[in-house]
Parts: structure tokens; C-alpha cells; sequence
């Protein structure tokens, strides 16, 4: 019997996909991994040392995606919800103990993502040694623009990344500032897990984090991907 003759006792939930810019077929989520801190400003902003330790990784689910600049619910639980722009790479090709230097082999393109953060359920969780799920993986929590392909556009290495909110500048950084480059976040993540195509890693953000509001709108850019724009409702 094929997977699509089987019945299931509840419906499944749909596959997650993403736009893939100038290609009407789409790009299938499997995971979505996170780097912790990785530019110096925002390791400073969140209190701690930028020597470079080793990359740290979290996990949002496919279904947090707001695709196509949707706005961006205020969530349940907080007070206290930041905005982190952060560029995404999209793996085409999986793999375990991938090598440095053949590490852009297996990215299939870039994005411009948020990586919304419930700071004060996080904050508790880093206090009491508990996961981080409840301020990181929530519903909505991962605002993500269409991909833009190795094909078209190569290897994004450099370039200005920023976010406004409501036309001011809060964050603002270069992809040549990330303490941990594309190729060595895949090198160490697939140490850990077995990347596969379909994995996202949104590889961290700026300094310059902060609270939104209901009302707020939030602009993302990032040179070579373009912009998101979602607004707070
Ligand atoms: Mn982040």
C-alpha cells in the first residue's frame, strides 16, 4: 500500500513549504534549527562573553512559519516579545559530519527570517535550567521571507543585514560579522544531528534586539535576499 492509500486516524498536517524565488515549484521544511548568539553585539546585549565557544543550537517547528509577509500575532504568555532578524540558509543536500570546506555543497539557498523570542519565557528558562521552547518555538514565532537560490544568486557571505520598527533603525549588522560563518555552523550542526535537505538554520542575529507591540511594523533586509515586512497584531 503507497503512503497515499494509507489511512490515518486523525489528518495529518500538511507539509510546510516556502516559495523559492523564480520557480513555481516550493521548498519543503523538515527542521528549523537556530544559532544562539553569534554576532558580538548581541552576545554582549544578552550578557555574555563573545569569545567564540562553540555554536549552540535551538529548534522552532515548520508549522511557526509566516510566510508571504504575514502579520505577526502578539503571542499568549509575555510581556516582553523581541524582534531578531537573522539570515536563513536553506540545506538542499543532508548529511552527517559534513566538512568545512564542503559545507556551501549542501545549501540550496538563503532567506531573511525573524527569529521572535518571548524574552522574559526565556529569560526564566535560562534561570531555572529549562528548555527554551516556551519563549523560542512558538505558534507564529518565525516570520521568513521567499528563498533565494545558490543558482541565482551564489554564496551570501557579506552584506549589510538590518530591521526597522516603524520606519527606525533597531538592529543592524553585517553577514561578515557572524562569529560562526555558513560553513562552520553546517560543519558543527551536522556533528550533532543528521542535517537533511529541507533543514533551515536561522544563524543569528544583530545587536539591537528589543520589545514590539501590538501595532508595530517590523522591516527586515538583508543585501542579496531583500526584505520582509511583518506587522504586530
Ligand atoms: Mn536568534
Amino acid at each position: 500500500m503507497s503512503i497515499s492509500q494509507t489511512e490515518f486516524v486523525v489528518a495529518p498536517a500538511p507539509v510546510v513549504s516556502v516559495a523559492v524565488r523564480g520557480s513555481v515549484a516550493r521548498y519543503p521544511v523538515h527542521r528549523v534549527y537556530c544559532v544562539g548568539r553569534n554576532y558580538t553585539e548581541h552576545a554582549r546585549e544578552m550578557g555574555h562573553d563573545p569569545d567564540r565557544e562553540l555554536p549552540f543550537f535551538f529548534q522552532k517547528n515548520p508549522d511557526n512559519l509566516v510566510l508571504d509577509n504575514g502579520d505577526f500575532p502578539y503571542p499568549p504568555m509575555t510581556n516582553n516579545v523581541h524582534h531578531e532578524v537573522e539570515m536563513v540558509v536553506a540545506i538542499g543536500k543532508g548529511g552527517s559530519d559534513i566538512p568545512v570546506e564542503k559545507a556551501l555543497d549542501h545549501v540550496y539557498g538563503y532567506a531573511l527570517g525573524l527569529d521572535m523570542t518571548r524574552r522574559d519565557l526565556q529569560n526564566e528558562a535560562k534561570k531555572t535550567g529549562r528548555p527554551w521552547e516556551l519563549g523560542k518555538a512558538f505558534e507564529h514565532s518565525a516570520p521568513m521571507t521567499d528563498i533565494v537560490t545558490v543558482d541565482k544568486a551564489g554564496h551570501l557571505a557579506k552584506g549589510t543585514i538590518w530591521l526597522k520598527v516603524n520606519g527606525e533603525v533597531k538592529q543592524q549588522g553585517d553577514l561578515d560579522e557572524l562569529i560562526w560563518n555558513v560553513p562552520e555552523i553546517i560543519a558543527h550542526l551536522s556533528t550533532i544531528f543528521e542535517l537533511k535537505a529541507g533543514d533551515l538554520i536561522m544563524t543569528g542575529t544583530p545587536g539591537g534586539v528589543g520589545a514590539v507591540k501590538r501595532g508595530d511594523v517590523m522591516e527586515g533586509y538583508c543585501e542579496g535576499i531583500g526584505s520582509i515586512t511583518a506587522k504586530v497584531v
